[in-house]
């Protein structure tokens, strides 16, 4: 069914580029809940390998443009979520960098989070969004720096500005070396949160 949105969002598959949808059936069956393996990083999964259509439709989110993705995203977290624990579901985005947030209309998975609640609370289940995670300016971007590097670049500079809540999943887009979710699990658990799961909507092999 073709809406107003259609005039002004590109009604094409972000993974596979088919005509007439966001993001396609077969898109959607690539994806499906694969444990996640990183020294130091546990209970973390993710939908996808950061390749084919889980990749394209990342990219298009955080670096085309494409902000109408974050419901695609998060109702592929929403699918997946019940797999990984059992509801209520508090979710807590992986934060940004304030200046990549700056250049990317705000923070990408703040965005994310809320289309997935939105997608669990349709489905029947209890969810909210708690944003209580900081990543101050001074981080350098990570582009370039080995595992150690990421770890320590991070540490200190990412912490938990909220109340923490009890029991968490931290969102994220993509995990590569593991350094941003171990480094969130760990400014949780300093602040108090008892169980904590990371779910990324794709890993890096
Ligand atoms: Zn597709």
């Amino acid at each position: 069914m073709r809406s107003i949105l259609d005039l002004v969002v590109p009604s094409y598959c972000a993974g596979c580029d088919l005509p007439g949808t966001r993001w396609c059936a077969d898109c959607a069956g690539s994806l499906g809940v694969l444990p996640v393996s990183r020294p130091g990083l546990a209970d973390a999964y993710a939908l996808a390998g950061y390749a084919g259509s889980a990749r394209r439709a990342l990219l298009a989110y955080k670096e085309k443009g494409r902000h109408e993705l974050a419901a695609v995203l998060g109702g592929a977290l929403a699918v997946a979520l019940p797999t990984v624990r059992a509801g209520p579901f508090v979710l807590v985005p992986a934060p940004s960098r304030p200046s990549a947030a700056r250049a990317r209309y705000g923070q990408h998975m703040v965005a994310v989070a809320r289309a997935c609640v939105a997608a669990l609370v349709r489905a029947g289940s209890t969810a909210s969004v708690a944003p209580v995670l900081r990543l101050s300016g001074r981080a350098r971007d990570s582009v370039g720096l080995d595992a150690a590097a990421r770890v320590a670049n991070l540490r200190g500079r990412l912490r938990c500005v909220g109340r923490p809540p009890a029991a968490a999943v931290v969102l994220d887009d993509v995990i590569t070396t593991g350094a941003t979710a171990t480094a969130c699990v760990a400014a949780l658990r300093e602040a108090g949160t008892k169980s904590v799961h990371v779910l990324a909507f794709a890993a890096t092999a």
